[in-house]
This record gives C-alpha cells, structure tokens and sequence, in this order.
C-alpha cells in the first residue's frame, strides 16, 4: 500500500478529535542552552552516578518489573511526609496519571475543568480521551479569578478540575483559600497538581484527609529525574484503589524503579539543588526586572514568565546566540509576547541576560 493510502485510510478510521489535534511540539535542543523545559539543570553527583551504575548493573532486566514497586513507593511516602492512611499510585511522568484520571472519569459529557492560561496537556487529554474541557479564565493577574471559576463549577458540574500549584506557564501559586473554596464547591474531583513543589512555599499534601474529593498530584520530572518518568498521585485508598485497576499493571519500568529508590535515598542532595535554583531565581528576577524593556512576573515554580514588545524577535535573537527558551507568542491570549525560561546554573542564567540584552539592544 502507498503512503498516500494510507494516510486516506487514516483520515477514514481515525476519530475526527485526533485528526484535529495538534501533536505536543518538542523543540530540537542540541548544541543550546536548555533553558526551555523546566528541567533540573544539576547533573547527578559522581559519587551517586557511581552507585547507581551498580544498582542498574545488577538489575533483573530480563525480568518483569515489581508490579507494586512496593520499595519505591515507600520510599516516596518517606521523602513527601504523607500524611497517615494516605497512599500513593504511580505513573510514567504525571502526564500518565492526568490520561488515567479523564479515562476514569469519562462517563457521557463528562467535564474536565481548568483554568487559562495553564498546562496545555489537561486541555489535550481532556480532547483526546472524548472529555469536555471548559477552561476558565485567569485574572489580569493571573491569580484565580474565584467568582468566574465558582459560577463555572457551578453551571458545569465537572467530574474532574485540575489546579496547578504553582501555576505553569504563569509561575505564581494561588491562594490557598481561593483553592479551598474550589474543593469544597467541586462536586467532582479536584486535583492538585504539584509539580513544582519543590520550588514553592506552599501544598495542600497536609489536607488530604480533610477533603474526600481531593488528589495531589506530583512529579519528580522538575527535581532533577525527567529523563526517568515517574510522577505520582497521593490520597486516600478509597480513590487510589479504584484508579490503580487503570493503571497498566508494568507502567514503571526496572530501570527508572532501582534509579528512582537510589536518588530519592538521597532527597537531600536534590532539594539542596532546589534551594540553590530558588535562590538564583531570586536573582535571575531582579535581573529582569532591571531590564526596561522586560516585565517580569513573580514564581513560585523553576522558570520565570516574562513580556516584551515582540516575544517572536526576542525568542529568534536567543537561539541566535545559542539560548533556548519557550515561546508562548500565539498561545492563549493572556500569554501574547510571553517568553518563559527555566531557571539554569548561575552560569547559564548569566549567559541568558547577556543574550536578552544584546538582543533587545539591537531590536530598539
Ligand atoms: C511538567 C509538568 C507536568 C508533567 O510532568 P511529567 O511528570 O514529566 O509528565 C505536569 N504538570 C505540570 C503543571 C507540569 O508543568
């Protein structure tokens, strides 16, 4: 069969929602510097690279992973304080666990809630999975707008809303009793989406018991193991049981379970690191903020959100001088001219300001 059959058959068979999407766009990276993806910036220590080259050497490979990764799991319960009686189900990246939760939830005209702008993959999953997505608007500001989000929850009734604490793209955390307010008014299922916890002051992991319809959602992509996959969701048994008949019995494989135990062993080395990116972010946004051409907004999270006059020309003149950051131009409207950059190593943060100011320079 040609390729051109092929692709008639496909336009044929396929549901009308994937041929509409758009796929998520991954940049090309090599030969930049990586400010684009939030990623840790820390390789690991050689003295842990060493163990770890034991562990994996040693590992069963040939064999089926721990379908329970009973080890690991402990270890994650360690190392986030979970509250008593609180359990946790793991996912290849937290992006599994959003696709498992909408699968879970997607009785006929189910909803799926958020708000705008944020992370795109709940809106995609929602489309992909045949879910309704109702995204509501953030304030100027971008903290919640609670009034719109209440009148929202209450005319659409969603079986599942996802806040992210703090917010991507945006980077600011919401107010604690704005989130509240939502829990309680939500007659579904409202997670909270950690992934930068480690950068902010702030998680509803300690309200877990006091809210039967709440899930916090967390990642370990941001502190330093994107490459391995492994996000998590922690809340009661009563929910976690349920899921877990979703979740695909080997999701985490042999590699990333032993990896995983061996880095989180030592949690300390990686939230050193995150102190360190919190205090360079400090740093980087004062920076910012010196730039007139710049406005720079506050974060909680690894990255810091910014506008210009023209964020395509700003975000061209960066790759030029071999800096890669993230275009969020022709996005949601809220975002127009907004560049994003993850906070890198004090010597990648200089090197980005010095290519911001050449750039802008030479643009006015
Ligand atoms: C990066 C990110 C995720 C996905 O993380 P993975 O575990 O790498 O899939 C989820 N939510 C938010 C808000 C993120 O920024």
């Amino acid at each position: 069969m040609s390729s051109n059959s092929a692709s008639v058959l496909a336009g044929a068979l396929l549901r009308q929602e994937v041929l509409d999407l758009h796929a998520y766009h991954v940049q090309d990276s090599s030969g930049y510097i990586k400010l684009d993806a939030m990623e840790n910036p820390y390789p690991v220590p050689p003295a842990l690279r060493a163990e770890i080259a034991e562990v994996v050497a040693a590992a069963a490979i040939n064999r089926y992973p721990d379908p329970g990764a009973v080890t690991l799991k402990e270890k994650i319960c360690d190392v986030t304080g979970l509250p008593k009686g609180m359990e946790v189900l793991l996912g290849n990246g937290s992006d599994e666990l959003i696709q498992l939760l909408a699968m879970a939830v997607n009785k006929p005209d189910a909803v799926l809630l958020s708000v705008e702008p944020s992370f795109v993959m709940y809106k995609m999953i929602a489309i992909f999975t045949g879910m309704r997505y109702v995204g509501v608007p953030l304030a100027s500001d971008f903290s919640l707008d609670l009034p719109a989000t209440l009148a929202a929850i209450k005319r659409e009734r969603p079986a599942l809303v996802f806040l992210s604490y703090p917010n991507n793209p945006t980077g600011n955390l919401f107010s604690a009793q704005d989130v509240m307010q939502i829990i309680e008014a939500s007659p579904g299922l409202v997670v909270v989406d950690e992934a930068y916890y480690a950068f902010a002051r702030d998680s509803f992991i300690p309200h877990l018991a006091r809210y039967p319809n709440l899930l916090v959602m967390r990642t370990f992509s941001k502190l330093g193991m994107a490459g391995l996959r492994l996000g998590f969701l922690a809340g009661s048994a009563a929910w976690l049981g349920q899921l877990e008949k979703l979740r695909l019995p080997y999701n985490v494989g042999v590699l990333p379970q032993l990896v995983a135990e061996k880095l989180l062993a030592h949690h300390d080395v990686l939230l050193q690191q995150a102190e360190q990116i919190k205090l360079d972010r400090a740093k980087l946004y004062q920076q910012l903020r010196e730039i007139a051409a710049v406005k720079v907004y506050p974060s909680e999270a690894n990255f810091l959100l910014f506008r210009v006059a023209n964020a395509t020309v700003v975000f061209n003149g960066l790759k030029q001088r071999g800096v890669l950051i993230k275009n969020l131009n022709g996005g949601h409207t809220m975002l127009t001219d907004c560049l994003r950059v993850t906070v890198g190593t004090p010597d990648e943060n200089e090197k980005f300001i010095a290519a911001l100011q050449e750039t802008i320079n030479q643009s006015a």
